[in-house]
């Protein structure tokens, strides 16, 4: 740390992201990525004619994708907001409309970056007690005196809200904001979004990194009413107005044409969660009944990190955390299915030398 830093930043805790690897091959199940490739169309969008193109800026209304995604999801363009990645989206949200002045409420366990975004923008910030079995008691978010965000799917625990408990969240705090993220939504949760005719006060956030396979393409989207998004757009246009970058536009275009080739990746990568969540329990694995790409499991007779470690040295990586309530668990993405037929078999081996 330097000594130009600003005081109140001195404290702060980054995010810190899966680890990205280079020392080897490894099978990737620590960071929720895809196994799939991007859609056909999305290959083809991003060529050598549009690389060209670099030269000028992109669109900074991103309209293309949004036309798009209005289309799919049957709203009107001015419900849509379009980021950097969600984390841009979620970002903007803490700063539009937290800030310092309005605290926030967040499952105690959830998405790691939701108190760093607080920690950044000086918001108080409430981590709510999570039930036993991981779940989340809506009515622990019900006439709460701030906004209030929620991953559906929860990550971490892979858990669900149903939509009758959002509504009540909604209808409880009508003078704040109830942000939902659903990163995870494709992979068998119900989205909040038929939600949003009966309430402004929702914002749905989306992102194309899972379901859609184009993490690295860094591309999120939200849906609001047209004031929370027009709010939303004047944060961007004072901090990143070219915030998408073209080839990232044409890609996020074309995937909204293929709606049926990530319909069949989100079946597969449901069926193999299915699949390894069976292979688990077989092997003693305690699980929560995950509705999201990756499994939260852990071993009564092993602990987190000593069963991350020798993953790793057989060369799977996945995702351990240290904070202490969950340093038990194991947070595992659902890859292709050889890949998780080889985690299996490597926990078997694992698990098999305790005897
Ligand atoms: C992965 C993830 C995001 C962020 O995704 P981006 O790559 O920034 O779009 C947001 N929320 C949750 C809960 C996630 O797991």
């Amino acid at each position: 740390m330097s000594s130009f830093l600003i005081e109140r930043l001195n404290s702060l805790e980054a995010y810190v992201p899966g680890e990205q690897p280079r020392d080897k091959k490894y099978i990737k199940l620590n960071t929720n990525e895809s196994p799939y490739p991007p859609s056909p169309a999305v290959i083809a969008a991003v060529n050598g004619e549009e690389a060209a193109d670099l030269r000028l800026y992109s669109d900074p209304t991103s309209k293309g994708i949004k036309s798009a995604l209005a289309g799919l999801y049957g709203v009107d363009e001015k419900n849509v907001f379009v980021s950097n990645g969600s984390d841009e989206v979620l970002s903007f949200f803490f700063m539009a409309f937290c800030g310092t002045e309005v605290p926030v409420w967040c499952p105690e366990i959830s998405y790691g970056f939701y108190p760093v975004f607080a920690g950044l923008y000086g918001t108080p910030y409430n981590a709510v007690p999570m039930e036993k079995d991981w779940s989340i008691d809506y009515r622990k978010f019900c006439s709460v005196d701030g906004n209030v965000v929620i991953a559906n799917p929860n990550a971490p625990t892979g858990m669900t809200l149903s939509l009758c408990e959002i509504e009540e969240i909604l209808k409880t705090n009508p003078a704040h904001l109830v942000c939902i993220d659903e990163a995870y939504v494709d992979f068998g949760a119900e989205s909040a979004l038929p939600l949003l005719k009966k309430y402004p006060n929702l914002l749905v956030v989306r992102t194309y990194s899972k379901s859609r396979s184009m993490a690295g393409a860094r591309l999120g989207y939200a849906f609001g009413a047209p004031d929370v998004i027009a709010d939303l757009e004047k944060i961007k246009y004072s901090t990143n107005p070219y915030n998408i970058n073209r080839l990232t536009q044409k890609a996020g275009e074309a995937a909204i044409s293929e709606q049926n080739y990530y319909d069949e990746c989100c079946k597969r990568i449901i069926r193999d969660r299915e699949y390894t969540a069976e292979e688990l329990k077989k092997l003693g694995f305690i699980l929560t009944p995950s509705k999201a790409n990756f499994l939260f499991a852990r071993h009564p007779e092993m602990d987190g990190e000593t069963l991350y470690k020798r993953l790793r040295d057989r060369g799977i990586l996945v995702r351990h955390f240290s904070l202490a309530a969950v340093s038990d668990y194991l947070r595992i993405t659902i890859g292709a299915r050889e890949e998780c037929e080889a985690l299996v078999a490597a926990l078997k081996e694992i698990l098999g030398e305790l005897k």
